[in-house]
């Protein structure tokens, strides 16, 4: 079916009454700050409004400017970041704060670390009233119904020519708040859709078939062992390099088991390769299993005792002897929280 840029046109008046009539007040909403405008679009990434509510506020109230972001320290940023998951969003924030150069086109805000087209366009067109389309998954949703487009996705620029010179930032808004309310990915709600009367998709019967799905896909799933390991009233924690998954995230040492051995094997085994140590593997502690988006863990965490060595940082950023009490104050990946809990009413 024909990408008639018109249709779109078309639907511009009506998203926007529509979402004026309808939007939520959200802080973020009210803000004319670019900096807290970005912030949100960060945080909102792959992660739902109410999620997002608590953090946002939180994060404007430690960090109300982006000196104020620049001058903190990546712990302390994690640490504000911790539970919201992809973290990378997190470090790039705090990377793009050091590297700031006050943008305000969309091309601008490309080259701060961590800011793809749709943060970018969002940004400089809520901010900056820059006529330039943001296209993320429930734009992308949402066109391919009033297309009808039954193969291939609307693509990042393909939208500007309707972007309306007033008030650019609403009309983007509209659109993705329209997928995310209405034209939901299954049981769209073309009843009470402002653009109905204009949807090929739906005038097809369609709405549901469109856009095609790919067969889910499993996620493979790794048993991981995990070794609290005590000395003196402490236990060892470990900093995640700053690269990759969970980055600069503390957790305790541990790895994944290898073939032919038993989970108290893999931990004496990490624990001399990881951090140089040998331990005594005493007792099961806790079992605690967790999604990321591409695949599944199961942590088998024991409590160990020190017998040898001293830890130091072989395959991580750093290590440390930490205080029972003080191991909140660190930032920790989601499923190393249950392991705290499990240790917390110890006290020791
Ligand atoms: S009519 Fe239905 S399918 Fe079409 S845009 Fe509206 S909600 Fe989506």
């Amino acid at each position: 079916m024909k990408r008639d840029i018109d249709i779109l046109r078309a639907a511009v008046p009506k998203l926007v009454a529509w979402f004026r009539r309808t939007a939520r007040d959200l802080p973020w909403r009210r803000a004319r700050d670019p900096y807290a405008i970005w912030i949100s679009e960060v945080m909102l990434q792959q992660t739902q409004v109410a999620t997002v509510l608590p953090y946002y506020k939180r994060w404007i109230r430690r960090f109300p400017t982006v000196d104020s972001l620049a001058a903190a320290s990546l712990d302390e940023v994690l640490k504000m970041w911790e539970g919201l998951g992809y973290y990378a969003r997190a470090r790039h924030l705090h990377q793009a704060a050091r590297e700031w150069n006050q943008p305000r086109t969309a091309a601008q805000w490309r080259t701060l670390p961590g800011v793809g087209d749709y943060t970018a366009a969002a940004v400089a067109s809520i901010a900056y009233g820059e006529r330039v389309a943001v296209c993320d998954g429930n734009v992308r949703r949402v066109m391919a119904r009033l297309w009808k487009l039954e193969e291939g996705a609307v693509r990042p620029g393909e939208l500007d020519a309707a972007v309306p010179a007033r008030a650019p930032g609403d009309f983007n808004q509209a659109l993705m708040e329209l997928g995310q309310r209405v034209c939901a990915p299954r049981r769209p709600k073309c009843g009470e859709c402002p653009i109905a009367s204009l949807c090929r998709a739906r005038a097809a019967g369609m709405q549901e078939a469109i856009p095609c799905r790919a067969p889910a896909k499993r996620v493979p799933h790794y048993d991981i062992a995990v070794g609290v390991c005590r000395k003196g009233g402490r236990v060892l924690v470990a900093q995640r390099r700053a690269e990759g998954l969970l980055g600069g995230l503390w957790e305790f040492p541990g790895g994944k088991r290898e073939k032919g051995e038993t989970f108290e094997q893999a931990l004496v085994r990490e624990f001399r390769e990881e951090v140089g140590i040998d331990v005594e593997v005493e007792a099961p502690l806790v079992k605690v299993a967790h999604r990321y988006s591409h695949f599944a863990v199961t942590l088998h965490v024991f409590t160990c005792r020190h017998r040898a060595g001293r830890a130091r940082a072989l395959e991580n950023a750093g290590v440390r002897w930490v205080a029972i009490g003080e191991l909140p104050t660190l930032a920790w990946p989601a499923a190393n929280k249950r392991i705290l809990e499990r240790l917390a009413p110890r006290g020791r």
